[in-house]
């Protein structure tokens, strides 16, 4: 990756990608990614642990079901941060003469699944179905284009 230009440093680490040229569908697609669909990404691979041990092969299947395009280099990472936040363990059993490294939710796992289970359905029930108990957020005495307190 090349370096990004330095008055967009900020910007450009924090979803990592650098500013090569790309169709404006390429890189949306990756920023989506970056901006978004890693944690929802993360809650599913949390969501089958809390149910079944998993192992990596079976999630990335699972998670191409739901159309995400996810590899070995971005999933392996993702399955050790979830193991060194504690939210999974893991454990090796030979298969077929090989190791296989399965991932089950801890305590701590299914606790944050719960915690975010609450905070998605108040998503999907603003953002999915647009409900929303005040027509806008400036609704309450808020000035348009001031940062009110
Ligand atoms: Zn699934």
């Amino acid at each position: 990756m090349r370096a990004c230009r330095p008055i967009l440093d900020g910007v450009l680490s924090r979803v990592n990608i650098d500013s090569s040229d790309r169709s404006p569908n390429a890189v949306s697609g990756e920023l989506l990614t970056k901006m978004f669909f890693g944690g929802f990404v993360r809650l599913h691979i949390l969501y089958h642990a809390v149910k079944e041990p998993i192992f990596g092969v079976e999630m990335m299947e699972e998670l191409a079901r739901h159309g995400y395009d996810v590899g070995p280099g971005t999933l392996y990472p993702i399955l050790h941060q979830l193991e060194e936040a504690g939210y999974l363990t893991v454990h090796t059993e030979v298969v077929g003469g090989k190791q296989r490294k399965y991932y089950r939710a801890t305590a701590e796992g299914a606790q944050a699944l719960e915690e975010a289970k609450a905070k998605l359905r108040e998503l999907v029930k603003e953002v999915v179905h647009d409900d929303t108990p005040t027509p806008s957020i400036r609704s309450k005495g808020r000035k348009p284009g001031r940062e009110g307190r």
